[in-house]
């Protein structure tokens, strides 16, 4: 129970990776805010926390608006006491860009709005209250796109690396005020973000034509990860929690690759 105590606030924890850092950091002892656009599925997520015996309230949140940030810090301090942790991970992927001129400006202003820009927008609104308190965690939700400079989806990697480099920016700035920051870069997991990307290449690339999405995926596996195992919600959460526990106090300004050997 290394976050008894602990208020968390997982962004797009209705479902895939954010479902899994949520219901790990309830395992673990903490309450948890689950901000998300979709509140149905967030409302099965916290009616799971709950059953963990922990607290959990469900928040309405565009990560992409300041206001609705500003609301959801408000809610959370209010209905849950405090905040220790805030785990950035909602995020859109690109449809697959190759060559890079298939891209639209939309594709661009969308992804940053959702990937980037949306972390600005929280850590702006959260440091003042952790600064205040000398504590908090931060935990930026990257992509080993990021790292890799994958070429399948630009504005995608470079999104993730700009969370990457934005995560360290702001790890040196609020070190000397006790606050850990870090991202997580996961690998290939099949949540709703990769089905949709892989029934996009069975229907766009006749190299997946006559594959099922899920045969594309595990093909990306086979080809792309030395362990040869795709990653799952808990892997990620299990990274996620470390990162929020004392046992990480002296981590900060790192991109933790949990994907199974992809970068290295
Ligand atoms: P997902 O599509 O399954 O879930 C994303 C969640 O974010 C959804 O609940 C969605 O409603 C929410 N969301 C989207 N836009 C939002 C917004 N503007 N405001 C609030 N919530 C919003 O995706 P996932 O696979 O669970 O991915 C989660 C994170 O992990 C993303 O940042 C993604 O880039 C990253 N990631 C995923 C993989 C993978 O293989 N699935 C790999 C590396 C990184």
């Amino acid at each position: 129970m290394r976050l008894t105590g602990k208020v968390a606030i997982v962004t797009g924890g209705a479902m895939g990776i954010g479902r899994g850092i949520v219901l790990c950091m309830a395992k673990e002892g903490a309450d948890v805010a689950i901000a998300d656009l979709q509140v149905e599925p967030a409302g099965k997520v916290a009616d799971e926390v709950k059953a963990l015996g922990r607290k959990a309230v469900v928040v309405k949140t565009d990560v992409t608006k300041e206001a609705d940030i500003q609301a959801l810090f408000d809610r959370v301090k209010r209905e849950l006491g405090r905040i220790d942790v805030l785990v950035n991970n909602a995020g859109v992927s690109s449809k697959p860009g190759l060559p890079f001129t298939n891209n639209t400006e939309a594709d661009w202003d969308r992804v940053y709005a959702v990937n980037v820009k949306s972390v600005f927008l929280t850590c702006k609104a959260i440091a003042p209250y952790f600064i205040e308190r000398k504590a908090g965690r931060i935990i930026n939700i990257a992509s080993i796109a990021g790292t890799m400079n994958s070429p399948v989806m630009p504005p995608y990697s470079v999104s993730k690396m700009g969370v990457i480099t934005f995560t360290k920016i702001v790890a040196k700035e609020l070190a000397p005020h006790g606050i850990n920051v870090n991202a997580i870069c996961p690998g290939i997991l099949w949540t709703a973000f990769w089905q949709e990307l892989a029934e996009h290449m069975v229907k766009t690339n006749p190299q997946f034509a006559a594959m099922t999405p899920r045969q594309v995926f595990e093909s990306r596996v086979n080809a792309v990860i030395p362990m040869k195992r795709e990653q799952t919600p808990e892997d990620i959460g299990w990274a996620a929690v470390f990162l929020a526990s004392d046992e990480a106090r002296n981590v900060t300004g790192q991109a933790l690759h949990v994907d199974g050997g992809v970068v290295m």
